[in-house]
């Protein structure tokens, strides 16, 4: 039986392998290092306490048993290298995955710059067990805060480095929920601040001008102060030395300055793009190795005119619908698909229920209907998930 073996069950391996499973006479291994899926895009409402894990995460053992393939199987483990002649996984239990197709899908990791090594355990928000940190960290800045109002009121100053999508929508979200809790709490000492670092002449680069105005005005609307061209050089405990010569006693920092390929791919032999992401032909595939596609952030992707798209859940939804389309079609004798990945749009949480939406580069709504639409785009994700790890629950404890 031929193997196909899916690296990562993140949203690029969750769409490869809901194609995959309609051939029932394949054997799929999903391998995750995680026993779940992280909804990353969702985690801002974990922070603001409007959901918990639960909402935030799909559970892959529940998920396998739900897609009913009677030759899927979950491994729990982290795969540590491939060995393309030998077409095998090595994994973090020394095991050995044999495969004749492999989808690498491990998604990509927070680029700490090395000066800033001391940021890295604390405050990356792309890992769960981060996330819930961070959350815990900012609701003892403001524990602590209200402690020591008699006494004094110091300034609280959190700091966000990087202005991109995540840097933006965690600071809108922060500033957005302390104030409603210092409003509801009708605290004295109020004076929390927080501050968005970006090197950039603006926030949100390589968005439109519309979004990144209709951005700003809220994060202004919101108290932000917004630190442009400017880079974050040094810490210590107490400071973060900026490179305008400026330095900045904090609180705590969360880093959001940009992202690099996870590490299974950064290690491996192969062409890669400044990120470490693979770079792939136009069916997805790694040129020396034609039965390994990769999908996701792992990869760099162009559309047809040659542009490099950036790095998005639709881009791996697409990407990873694809590849595992091709292996179907290569398993039946059909011509493979071209890759022409287009942009669809862009949607901004900035806080509480307020968003800024892009659609196809033709409308852009801001405000509460921009946050209904963000909200229906990511449940219209989730439902079916959520469908099969009902079905894949009540299949797995009547075994
Ligand atoms: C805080 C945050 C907010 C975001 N907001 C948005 C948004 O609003 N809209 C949007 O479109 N995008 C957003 N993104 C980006 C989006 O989440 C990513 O583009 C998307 O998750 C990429 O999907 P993927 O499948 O490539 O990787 P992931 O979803 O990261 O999945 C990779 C999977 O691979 C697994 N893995 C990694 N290495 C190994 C290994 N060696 N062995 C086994 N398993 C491994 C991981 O555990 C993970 O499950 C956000 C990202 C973050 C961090």
């Amino acid at each position: 039986m031929i193997k196909v073996v899916i690296l990562g069950g993140g949203y690029g391996g969750i769409y490869a392998l809901r194609q995959l499973v309609k051939n029932h006479n394949i054997k799929i291994t999903l391998v995750d290092k995680n026993t779940f899926h992280n909804l990353q895009p969702e985690v801002y409402d974990l922070i603001a306490n409007k959901s918990n894990i639960a909402d935030v995460t799909i559970d892959l053992t529940t998920l396998c048993y739900g897609l009913r393939h009677d030759y899927l199987e979950f491994k729990n483990t982290r795969a540590e290298d491939i060995d393309f002649d030998k077409q095998t996984v090595h994994t973090s239990e020394k095991e050995s995955i044999a495969y004749d197709y492999l989808i690498i899908a491990t998604g990509s990791r927070t680029r700490f710059p090395k000066n800033l090594n001391n940021l890295k355990y604390t405050n990356d928000l792309k890992k769960l067990n981060r996330a819930l940190y961070f959350k815990q960290n900012f609701e003892t800045q403001l524990l602590k805060k209200i402690t020591d109002e008699a006494k004094k009121c110091d300034n609280t100053h959190i700091v966000v480095v990087g202005a991109g999508l995540s840097g933006v929508e965690i600071t809108a979200e922060m500033a957005y929920n302390s104030r409603k809790f210092f409003k509801r709490g009708k605290f004295a000492c109020e004076d929390m601040k927080i501050s968005l670092v970006t090197s950039g002449d603006s926030i949100l680069p390589g968005f439109s001008s519309k979004m990144i105005t209709a951005s700003h005005r809220r994060l202004k609307s919101l108290g932000i102060n917004i630190i442009s061209n400017t880079k974050l050089q040094n810490t210590d405990d107490d400071y973060l030395y900026l490179s305008n010569g400026k330095k900045i006693l904090y609180s705590f920092v969360i880093f959001a300055g940009g992202i690099e390929s996870a590490n299974l791919t950064l290690k491996l032999d192969l062409e890669k793009n400044h990120k470490g992401q693979v770079i792939v032909d136009e069916y997805l595939r790694i040129p020396k190795y034609q039965n390994i596609f990769v999908v996701g952030d792992a990869g760099e992707f162009k559309n047809i005119k040659g542009e490099t798209m950036t790095e998005n859940v639709i881009l791996a939804k697409t990407t990873g619908i694809l590849a595992a389309k091709n292996i179907l079609s290569l398993l039946a004798n059909k011509k493979m698909q071209k890759s022409n990945p287009k942009f669809k749009g862009t949607l901004i949480a900035l806080g509480g229920k307020y968003a800024v939406c892009d659609i196809y580069g033709i409308f852009q709504i801001e405000g509460f209907m921009a946050y209904l639409i963000k909200k229906y785009v990511f449940l219209r994700y989730r439902w079916p998930l959520l469908k099969y790890i009902k079905i894949g629950y009540k299949i797995f404890y009547n075994r």
